[in-house]
């Protein structure tokens, strides 16, 4: 399979390319050349495949040859080993939970999928391992850790801002070992990520080091999203109502894979990206116009983006088509008093504990569904204990930890600190990752 870059359409990359440079040389977001929409019957007998069978038949054209489809296969058994459930919380509204994995963060898929494509791509070059570097504010560096343990020809370097993360998240960053390195930066998390992009453009490491990025935007983290869309079908369809999806969203790689699902064929009647205050993307459904700004902190910290990155691809599959896109998606922002008040109500009147996330997604479903006989589907994202900090105190109760949870919380952190660039260039030139 082709990707070209969004910036022009004539520069072209295989797959294996796609995923080690991340990024177009040319700065522009990699985008598939086609997309074949999948046979009817598929659709039609989805109950009947496994979600192992599903997961192949859907990532298979993006891949193309370029990974043997028994490595394929394996690929995908490993990368989504756990639950999918769709849960019903009301009368036509079900969570579907996405934070069965390892690190209890949707992310795990993405992230998991990447290092074994980057781990096969990388499996010839026996004394050479490439580096994935990556900034990280709290939940990517877990996914991408996790991801990446053990796989082989890998080195990965998380730089996370000292004291800025929840204790969950550290530990799951620093208590791995292996082929994971943990640096604690001596700023925040814009500090960390300046960092990251200067070694990448600085030769002296780039010359002794392959680098490359775990970042989001990179095609194998993205497309295996298609996934949840698939399996929530598959457990939906019998009740023969049109579907929809609200997606909490931040940088819109999540929606933009249900999006991308849907050009597959899979039958959806509507998507909502649901929003914090960060509401680019709302307000340019209301007044079609594109205005990035700072980014703003919420309780739904993952979702704290000013220019989501991914919403260009979105344009893309509608051929920036304002009246199309509006036609498939809506958008709503919600800020965190609203958050907290609906977390509370769900809580109480069904028993269902959600976390800031999920709470917008069901926030934007119940606003789209109020003028449509429809059932829907909104994401949660994460497990509430990874926001144990917001939940526990709006819902006044205390949150059980899962066996993911009590696995790490009692490890010892191994961390490195650094206070500047010159720490991180000297640790890249010098350190010896051992796997
Ligand atoms: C990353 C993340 C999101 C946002 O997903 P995008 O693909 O960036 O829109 C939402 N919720 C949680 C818990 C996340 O970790």
């Amino acid at each position: 399979m082709n990707y070209y870059s969004l910036n022009n359409k004539d520069n072209k990359s295989s797959f294996e390319e796609a995923v080690v440079r991340g990024i177009a040389p040319d700065r522009g977001l990699y985008f598939p050349q086609n997309i074949t929409p999948l046979p009817r019957a598929f659709f039609k007998n989805i109950e009947n495949y496994s979600n192992e069978e599903i997961a192949f038949k859907v990532i298979e054209q993006f891949v193309g040859d370029e990974i043997p489809t028994s490595i394929l296969k394996n690929i995908i058994k490993e990368t989504i080993n756990f639950e999918f459930p769709v849960v019903k919380v009301e009368n036509n509204i079900h969570a579907l939970e996405l934070f069965h994995g390892p690190t209890m963060a949707f992310k795990d898929v993405g992230a998991r999928f990447m290092a074994r494509c980057l781990g096969y791509f990388n499996r010839d070059k026996k004394d050479e391992n490439v580096t994935v570097l990556v900034a990280t504010s709290g939940d990517t560096g877990g996914a991408v850790a996790h991801g990446f343990l053990g796989v082989k020809g890998v080195d990965v370097v998380i730089l996370y801002p000292s004291g800025k993360v929840s204790d969950v998240q550290e530990k799951q960053l620093t208590t791995l070992g292996q082929n994971i390195v943990a640096l604690e930066v001596d700023g925040v998390f814009d500090d960390c990520q300046e960092m990251v992009k200067t070694a990448f453009l600085d030769t002296e490491i780039t010359d002794q080091r392959t680098l490359t990025s775990a970042n989001s935007i990179n095609v194998a983290r993205w497309l295996p999203q298609m996934f949840y869309f698939f399996f929530a079908y598959k457990q939906l369809k019998h009740k023969n109502k049109g579907l929809v999806f609200s997606v909490p969203s931040g940088n819109f790689g999540n929606i933009c894979a249900g999006v991308m699902a849907q050009q597959l064929g899979l039958p959806v009647h509507q998507f909502v990206a649901s929003c914090n205050i960060n509401d680019v993307v709302p307000n340019f459904f209301k007044s079609k116009k594109y205005t990035p700004q700072a980014s703003k902190q919420t309780i739904s910290n993952a979702m704290d983006v000013g220019n989501p990155s991914n919403f260009i691809r979105i344009q893309e599959v509608f051929n920036n088509d304002f009246d199309q896109l509006s036609k498939h998606i809506s958008s709503y922002s919600f800020d965190d008093d609203t958050t907290r008040a609906v977390m509370k109500k769900i809580h109480d009147t069904t028993g269902y504990v959600t976390d800031p996330h999920g709470a917008i997604g069901y926030l934007g479903l119940k606003k789209y569904l109020q003028e449509q006989p429809l059932q829907g589907v909104f994401l949660e994202t994460a497990h509430p204990i990874k926001f144990a900090n917001v939940v526990e105190p709006v819902l006044g109760i205390k949150l059980e930890l899962p066996p993911q949870i009590i696995e790490v919380i009692d490890k010892k952190k191994v961390a490195t600190n650094i206070k500047t660039y010159q720490d991180l260039k000297e640790f890249l030139i010098k350190q010896a990752i051992h796997s």
